[in-house]
């Protein structure tokens, strides 16, 4: 990644504090933000021996930009650490810019209190650790995880890890090769009443720049579908153009590609199974969503109803059916960097009609709508059944992939 200003000291166990972590439980989660939390919270009550590991305390390193759709925050209880909603996006281009009225409101949250609220609705236990990966299996029902506090096992293991996907077996999954984008942002203190985007090549050819304004703080950034255009002095120059302060960077790699749901009997949510959205690179919404889907999974596992290779089989399917829509996100991706920047300021205005705006945003919702939040594993059969076929614009997607 590029690299940052200064380097913060993040809250985590210290010498004598990081004492030897050893042993087993019922359900492992690696990873203790928007995936593994949700994961965690579906587990609550059900009186399974939870361990939520992360390398750093809860809510200490924000991962994003911190925007989601409002109705997810309402949804998953989470309202609370709303910072400031938006009816409206504010697109620019260096040929015109299109104001697009949104049919469902868009929040930005902060970071910390998001995951303190989700904690809050979980029941289990939580350490400080490094994961460094899986030990080789002994053949045991158990899944050992290695951690630089010690080993630890269970027979439910859930990688919420981001990108990395530590838990899986080398692949080679690496920047600046593997589908990943890359991208960057800072928060300066500021305010302002707009939701704004950039689609200009001054800030980067393949991808966009952003100003998410959160209460008496904003954040300016810039994401590149090419790993391998450094964001770091366009961040920098958008920040500069909005004559805002460079400060306080945060940034990371983005899948924009699924992986496999899950592998050596462990169980991958979030950018670890490759759950953000190509084109848009909203990766909350959609982490929270599989991560509550896994977690009901494993409930079903820990309420004796399944075992692990059924929940494993049912979490996969439910995964894969939500396949095409990732893929029709990622053709967008790839064609809207390729449309001449002289169309697309009118072709964004054409597209800014009413009609368009409520039908496109509608079906974007429902790639991963809130509704699966409050339902049941029955609720979330349904939406899976709703991914493959309801939904589906059949003729264009067959002629596509017939096209290809
Ligand atoms: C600059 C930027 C802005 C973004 N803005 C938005 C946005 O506004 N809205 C949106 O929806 N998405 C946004 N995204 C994407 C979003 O951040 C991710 O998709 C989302 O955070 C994925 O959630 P996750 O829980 O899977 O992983 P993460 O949020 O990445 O969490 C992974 C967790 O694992 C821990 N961890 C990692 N490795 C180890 C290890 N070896 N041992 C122990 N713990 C470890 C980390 O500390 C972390 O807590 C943005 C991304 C970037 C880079």
């Amino acid at each position: 990644m590029d690299t940052l200003c200064v380097v913060p000291i993040r809250a985590t166990k210290r010498g004598d504090d990081r004492t030897p972590l050893q042993g087993g439980c019922d359900v492992l989660v690696c990873g203790a933000s928007f995936a593994g939390l949700a994961v965690a919270r579906e587990l609550a009550g059900s009186g399974a021996d939870v361990l939520v590991v992360d390398r750093y305390e809860i809510g200490e390193r924000q991962t994003s930009a911190c925007g989601i759709p409002t109705e997810w925050l309402e949804a998953t209880g989470l309202i609370g650490a709303e910072r400031q909603r938006f009816d409206s996006l504010l697109l620019h281009t260096p040929h015109g810019d299109a104001r697009y009225r949104l049919p469902w409101t868009f929040s930005t949250f902060d970071y910390r209190e998001l995951c303190a609220l989700l904690w809050e609705q979980c029941d289990t236990r939580f350490e400080t650790a490094k994961v460094n990966g899986l030990v080789e299996s002994n053949g045991d029902a158990a899944i050992a995880v290695e951690t630089d506090r010690g080993e630890i096992s269970a027979p439910l293991v859930v990688d919420a890890l981001g990108w990395r996907r530590v838990l899986a077996t080398g692949d080679g999954y690496q920047p600046p090769d593997a589908p990943l984008s890359r991208g960057l942002e800072v928060h300066p203190e500021g305010s302002g009443p707009d939701l704004e985007v950039w689609i200009d090549r001054r800030y980067v050819p393949a991808g966009y720049g952003w100003s998410f304004p959160a209460g008496d703080e904003l954040r300016i950034g810039v994401g590149s579908f090419d790993p391998r255009f450094h964001v770091r002095e366009t961040t920098e120059l958008l920040a500069e153009d909005l004559e805002r302060e460079r400060v306080r960077y945060q940034g990371n790699w983005i899948p924009h590609e699924l992986r496999g749901a899950t592998g050596n009997g462990v169980f991958f949510a979030g950018d670890s199974a490759g759950h953000c959205l190509p084109l848009t690179a909203e990766g909350i919404r959609t982490a929270l969503y599989f991560g509550i889907a896994l977690g009901r999974e494993l409930r079903g596992v820990v309420d004796g109803w399944q075992d692990r290779e059924q929940a494993a089989a049912r979490y996969a399917r439910f995964h894969d059916s939500h396949e095409w829509k990732f893929r029709w996100m990622l053709r967008a991706q790839r064609l809207v960097p390729k449309i001449p920047p002289r169309v697309l300021g009118p072709l964004i205005r054409l597209l800014g009609v009413k009609r368009f705006v409520d039908w496109s945003f509608g079906h974007y919702l429902r790639i991963a709508p809130p509704e699966l939040a409050a339902g049941s594993a029955h609720d979330q059969d349904r939406a899976d059944e709703q991914q493959d076929d309801a939904d589906r614009p059949l003729g264009a997607e067959r002629d596509l992939v017939q096209a290809e």
